[in-house]
């Protein structure tokens, strides 16, 4: 078995591991290569536009990380095509047709930037060219292999002119279309030759060759070898779906409902999750992925030990049917927690109106659950994960619950992904994330911003002020952005950008967002106006910090939009990230 998937970086463990990898199958198979060219690979990933090409590599691995093969694309913005630089399988695996699935993956991808097509060279099955029987066999085997796709070589001109007199085996520039029966005009072509002679081989190619070989082409549009080896019938038809790698992997708690409080005024309800969910569903941009299960560690790595074994235990003593609310705040003695437990509560608690009962523990664990199962799946390679989930956990500090919080999701999240990088959390619910905010306070290695209602009217009330910014280490490193009580889509955007810009210069590995559509218009809990168009600008905006993003869901209660605008915001956030359109 094995996976294709786009590697965008080399910071993630995985990541480097296959790139290692990749240089090793470089090394082996192409010794034409200086090995300065092969160290090069993992900063041209890392500053793609440095040499006017983008670079795009794609892997095959397994899921232990073994690459099998690989290719490297590299996008030219401007005239707006692919030139495939490598593709290859490691020796080992030639023949099992992982050419092929990485070839249609190399053509899914520049299909989906809208290039005007796929170039590469390959070298001829012309015996005039090519004297080596057995090399001659080879070309044959590969020009056919690539025939399958209509992918065949630009001819009546000069390119295959060999550099040198005893050079054999001149290379062919071959053009696939990729199915969408365009034309090369002479102009373009011209420009694109220049382009690929001077960027790749500008040390190897004198101008006058360069010059030569442009000026012969001379067809206009150029011309396309006719089918040499397959029927125009058998030629493979271009494949549109969504490629596995780029789909929003989703982790859903699926124990979320035996969470129900029923209360009038309750807001937090399992409807929320099956109001989203209807709505996103149906798009073909997630991919559903089953929950792991994690240790209680991960909770105590970010919350108090006796907190959480306090919960775990008063949940399991109150029973199925109570709820027990908080009503006794022992703030002046807090040497001397109350003995009975479920007195206790409000020990540990922010606000009155946040039950405890037999599975608040379970449910929220679960949560965490869903949370560092897309933690995991970021670490695998995925650009996109979203853990859809409640009770939400924005409100949940080291020591205390409240606002329908037990267990930070996304700051547990957060300091799973931090022992490989630098983590920003982005909370864009209406509400000031005080539970992230207290956790890392004094952390310079995790970011913390807040966009949300100022406390003077908003839930908290008692933090979320713009003076805090963090201490010690972490001086700097936690934002509050406050906001008037009224206020639309594009006053929000304005205070987004700077959030995004702030994250930027951070310079972080993973961006965890903690989604809240509270800001909604018509939402319970909140007095803002955003709709669906907002929400869907919000999350273009959102992707163009360009990294790893985990999305976790925190508040959000007027089930007539909910759905809808998570619709959206994840619309914006997917194509603005892949730089593709989706129908809804
Ligand atoms: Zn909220």
């Amino acid at each position: 078995m094995f996976r294709i998937r786009r590697i965008y970086d080399d910071v993630i463990p995985i990541n480097k591991l296959a790139i290692a990898q990749v240089q090793g199958i470089l090394r082996t198979q192409f010794s034409f290569l200086h090995e300065e060219e092969i160290e090069k690979l993992p900063e041209t990933l890392r500053n793609p536009m440095k040499h006017d090409f983008r670079s795009i590599l794609y892997v095959a691995d397994d899921f232990k990380g073994n690459v099998k093969g690989f290719a490297v694309v590299l996008h030219e913005p401007d005239l707006n095509f692919c030139f495939l630089d490598f593709i290859s399988t490691s020796k080992q695996m030639t023949g099992r047709g992982i050419g092929g699935v990485l070839y249609e993956r190399v053509r899914l991808g520049a299909l989906s930037l809208k290039t005007v097509g796929l170039l590469f060279e390959c070298l001829p099955d012309d015996p005039k060219l090519s004297h080596d029987p057995q090399i001659l066999k080879q070309n044959v085997a590969r020009l056919k292999f690539y025939e399958r796709y209509g992918a065949r070589p630009i001819i009546n001109t000069a390119y295959e002119t060999p550099l040198t007199h005893d050079d054999d085996n001149p290379p062919y520039m071959v053009y696939d279309d990729l199915g969408q029966g365009n034309k090369l005009s002479r102009n373009l072509a011209r420009k694109i030759v220049r382009k690929i002679l001077e960027g790749k081989y500008g040390d190897l190619c004198p101008k006058s060759y360069v010059e030569m070989v442009v000026k012969s082409i001379k067809d206009d549009p150029v011309r396309i070898r006719d089918p040499k080896y397959i029927k125009p019938e058998k030629i493979i038809a271009t494949n549109h779906t969504i490629p596995e790698d780029d789909k929003i992997a989703l982790v859903i708690n699926d124990k979320h409902d035996i969470h129900h409080i029923h209360e009038r005024g309750y807001v937090e309800s399992p409807i929320r999750i099956k109001t989203i969910l209807k709505e996103i569903e149906s798009s073909g941009i997630f991919r559903s992925t089953p929950i792991q299960h994690f240790s209680e560690k991960y909770i105590k790595s970010v919350h108090n030990a006796s907190y959480v074994d306090y919960l775990k235990k008063v949940c399991e003593i109150i029973g199925a049917e109570k709820s027990v609310y908080p009503y006794v705040f022992p703030i002046r003695n807090v040497t001397r927690p109350p003995k009975e437990l479920p007195i206790r509560a409000g020990y540990y608690c922010i606000d009155t109106f946040t039950p405890l009962n037999l599975n608040a523990y379970l449910a929220a664990k679960r949560a965490v659950d869903c949370a560092l199962t897309a933690a995991n799946e970021i670490l695998s390679g995925r650009r996109i994960a979203y853990a859809l989930v409640r009770p939400p956990g924005h409100h949940a500090e080291r020591k205390s619950f409240g606002g329908f919080c037990y267990f930070n999701s996304n700051a547990i999240a957060a300091q799973y992904l931090s022992a490989y990088g630098k983590v920003a959390i982005l909370d864009i619910d209406y509400h000031h994330g005080n539970g992230q905010q207290d956790i890392f306070y004094e952390r310079s290695d995790v970011l913390t911003i807040s966009i949300h209602g100022h406390p003077r009217f908003a839930y908290p009330y008692f933090t979320g002020f713009e003076d805090e910014i963090g201490s010690c280490m972490g001086e700097k490193c936690n934002v509050n952005f406050t906001l008037q009580e009224h206020i639309n889509g594009a006053r929000y955007r304005e205070v987004l950008q700077k959030a995004v810009n702030i994250i930027r210069k951070f310079q972080p590995q993973y961006l965890i967002v903690a989604l809240g559509f509270d800001t909604a218009k018509g939402d319970p809990t909140g007095s803002w106006s955003l709709i669906a168009k907002d929400f869907e600008q919000n999350g273009r905006l959102i992707s163009t910090i360009n990294l790893p993003t985990l999305v976790v869901q925190e508040g959000g209660y007027n089930i007539r939009n909910l759905g809808i605008n998570a619709r959206y915001f994840f619309k914006g956030l997917w194509e603005g990230m892949f730089r593709k359109s989706v129908e809804f």
